[in-house]
C-alpha cells in the first residue's frame, strides 16, 4: 500500500496537536496532509518532545498565527520526496530544524544561520508562504516555525530536516532537533566552555541539563548547578553537576556561587529567560568571565547591569539562540557523542506519551514534571 501512496503522491489522514485558542489546552484532531511539493518531503514521524517554546505558543507568550499545529523537536523516517530534492532519499532518518536558513545573506554565509536576516520568513507557514495541512473541516492549519511535527505525518522544507544516522533510536534523535542542541550548543559554540573552568547553570529544565552535559563532555572542573526544586537538582547530578544550590525566594545567590567557585564563575548560563536571573548571572561570573543567556524571556523584559564592571572586569552578557548551531554540522556531532556513550539522551526522555495524551505532555511540562516528554507515534 505505502508504495501505491508514494506512487501518486496521495493526501495523508493524521492524528495532530494543535493549538486552536490561546490559554485552553491543546486538541487532537484528524487533519489532512499534502504530499510535497518541489524542494518539500514528507515525514513519517516516530517521535516529537514537547518544549517550552509549544507551551508558549499556547499560553500567548510567543505569538504564533492560529490554529497552529505545535511541535519543532520531531524525527520520523521520510516516506515521500518532492521534486528537486537532494541530500535527503526515500526511507531516510531525519531531524527537524525549526530554524529558516537563507543561505544568502550575511549570516548564512558566514555559518551563523541561527541570525539569519530571513529568520521570521517560515514562522507558521512553509517557506513559501503556502500550507499542506488542514483541519476536517478543510480549513487550512499553519505550522510551527515551519516544522508542525506533533503529528503522524508532516510536509515540509528539505532545508528543515537534517539526515541522521539511521542506526540511532528516533526518539533519542528527536531531542537534537531543539533541547540537546540549545542547551550543549550554548556551551560548545557560543561559550566555548575551556577544561577545567568553572560553570553556573540556572534553570535545570530541558535546556539546563544539556548546559550541564555540555560543560561536563566540555571538560568544566566545576558545575554548579542552581534550580528552586531539589528532583530537579538531583537530575543534574546525574548529567555532570559537581554542586547544587536550592534557590529560595528572596536569597542572593552571588556569595554562595562565589564561595564554591573560588570568586566567581568563568561561566553562567541562564536558562530560565528571566532579567533578574540574566542579571545575577552576570553578577555571578569572575573577572573576565561570560554570562550567556539562553532562556527566551517575555518580550517586554529586561536586564540591568552594572556598567562599571564591563571596563573593569572586561565581563562578558552574551545571549545564545538555538546552541549558535549549524544543524547540518551539528546535529551529526551531537549524535556522534551520543553513539560514543558520552551524551545521554535516553535519561532525558523522563515519559513518554501517546498523542492522545498531548494535554497532559503539556500539563507536566508546565508543574515542571519532566526533563523531557516525548510524544511517540
Ligand atoms: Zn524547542
Ligand atoms: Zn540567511
Amino acid at each position: 500500500m505505502t508504495d501505491i501512496f508514494q506512487r501518486f503522491g496521495m493526501t495523508k489522514s493524521a492524528r495532530a496537536v494543535i493549538c486552536r485558542e490561546i490559554g485552553k489546552p491543546v486538541v487532537v484532531e484528524r487533519i489532512t496532509v499534502q504530499p510535497p511539493k518541489r524542494g518539500e518531503v514528507m515525514i513519517k514521524l516516530a517521535a516529537c518532545g514537547v518544549c517550552h517554546s509549544d507551551l508558549s505558543a499556547t499560553n500567548g507568550t510567543i505569538s504564533m498565527k492560529l490554529p497552529i499545529i505545535l511541535g519543532h523537536e520531531g524525527a520520523g523516517e521520510v516516506i515521500e520526496v518532492g521534486e528537486g530534492v537532494d541530500g535527503v532519499a526515500l526511507g531516510d532518518h531525519v531531524v527537524s530544524c525549526f530554524i529558516y536558513m537563507c543561505g544568502k545573506c550575511r549570516y548564512c554565509a558566514m555559518g551563523r544561520p541561527v541570525l539569519c536576516l530571513d529568520q521570521g520568513k517560515a514562522l507558521n507557514t512553509l517557506p513559501d508562504g503556502t500550507l499542506r495541512t488542514h483541519d476536517a473541516r478543510g480549513e487550512a492549519l499553519n505550522i510551527f516555525s515551519g516544522c508542525g511535527v506533533m503529528a503522524e505525518y508532516a510536509t515540509v522544507a528539505v532545508d528543515n530536516v537534517v539526515k541522521i544516522d539511521s542506526a540511532i533510536p528516533l526518539a533519542c534523535a528527536a531531542l537534537v532537533g531543539c533541547a540537546v542542541t540549545t542547551g550543549v550548543g550554548a556551551v560548545f559554540n557560543t561559550a566555548r566552555v575551556s577544561p577545567g573552568s568553572s560553570v553556573v547553570v540556572f534553570g535545570c529544565g530541558g535546556i539546563g541539563l544539556n548546559v550541564i552535559q555540555g560543560a561536563r563532555i566540555a571538560g568544566a572542573g566545576r558545575i554548579v548547578a542552581i534550580d528552586t526544586l531539589q528532583p530537579k537538582l538531583e537530575m543534574a547530578k546525574q548529567f555532570g553537576a559537581t554542586d547544587t544550590l536550592l534557590a529560595k525566594p528572596g536569597e542572593d545567590l552571588v556569595k554562595p556561587i562565589k564561595k564554591l567557585t573560588g570568586g566567581g564563575a568563568d561561566y553562567a548560563f541562564e536558562c530560565v529567560g528571566n532579567g533578574e536571573l540574566a542579571a545575577l548571572s552576570f553578577r555571578a561570573i569572575a573577572r573576565g568571565g561570560m554570562a550567556v543567556v539562553v532562556g527566551l524571556a517575555k518580550p517586554s523584559d529586561t536586564t540591568s547591569v552594572r556598567t562599571m564592571s564591563l571596563p573593569f572586569e572586561e565581563k562578558t552578557l552574551t545571549g545564545s539562540y538555538f546552541g549558535s548551531c549549524v544543524p547540518r554540522v551539528d546535529y551529526p556531532r551531537l549524535l556522534g557523542l551520543y553513539m560514543a556513550g558520552r551524551l545521554k539522551l535516553e535519561e532525558l526522555i523522563t515519559h513518554r506519551y501517546h498523542i492522545d495524551e498531548a494535554p497532559q505532555a503539556f500539563a507536566d511540562l508546565e508543574s515542571g514534571k519532566n526533563a523531557r516528554g516525548v510524544i511517540t507515534f
